[in-house]
């Protein structure tokens, strides 16, 4: 079910580069010691660290279930562990959004969804989208050209020298939600190419 499109998850990346760091002095230069407590910190190091601290918290744009903007609120992020998120998620779900993982194209539930509504992230219900952004890209992903709200979703810059994307993330809870490229239609430009498992769609409710 699962494409891997996407680039490999970042704190991983982050530790192997750590660890490559700490490989890279001589053994010679330093007592054997203070070796191992290098490599120590430098592997439970950050992990220990984030455990100690407490969530930082973040500026989200609220917005009504009848599409309405309201206030902007300081939250503390979310922060749950893998089996938290296991529990809460399909496994779809928490392979994309805590995975940085994609769905096949024409298989998830909104690529060709119509109706008026917003699009909530899958792990923390913080608006990401509307339907009044969403256009038909043809890719079989849930397209928008425009984010609800530009404080609810970060943009990380382009991992990729081939072709201009970047991941974007919700800011509450860092789920990975898919890429934005900038070959979308007028007037932004962009094009927000999102997977389904990491939304939730909510109709816009009746007055
Ligand atoms: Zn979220």
């Amino acid at each position: 079910m699962i494409e891997n499109r996407h680039n490999i998850n970042a704190s991983s990346m982050e530790r192997h580069r750590e660890i490559r760091v700490v490989r890279g002095v001589s053994r010679d230069e330093m007592p054997r010691r203070a070796f191992l407590c290098l490599l120590a910190l430098a592997v439970g190091g950050p992990r220990v660290a984030r455990a100690q601290s407490a969530p930082s918290s973040v500026l989200i744009v609220e917005f009504s279930d009848k599409g309405e903007r309201q206030q902007a609120v300081r939250v503390p992020k979310v922060v749950k562990s893998e089996s938290e998120w296991r529990q809460q998620l399909s496994p779809t779900a928490f392979q994309i959004t805590r995975r940085a993982g994609t769905e096949r194209p024409f298989t998830g539930a909104y690529w060709n969804l119509h109706d008026k509504g917003l699009f909530r992230c899958v792990c923390c219900e913080t608006a990401l989208f509307s339907s009044a952004n969403k256009f038909d890209s043809g890719t079989g992903w849930p397209s928008f050209w425009e984010v609800l709200a530009k404080e609810n979703i970060v943009a990380h810059p382009s991992k990729s020298r081939e072709y201009m994307a970047s991941e974007v993330t919700c800011r509450r809870c860092d789920a990975h939600l898919g890429d934005v490229f900038d070959d979308g239609p007028r007037p932004t430009g962009l094009r927000y190419c999102i997977d389904s498992a990491a939304l939730r769609f909510v109709r816009f409710a009746e007055s």
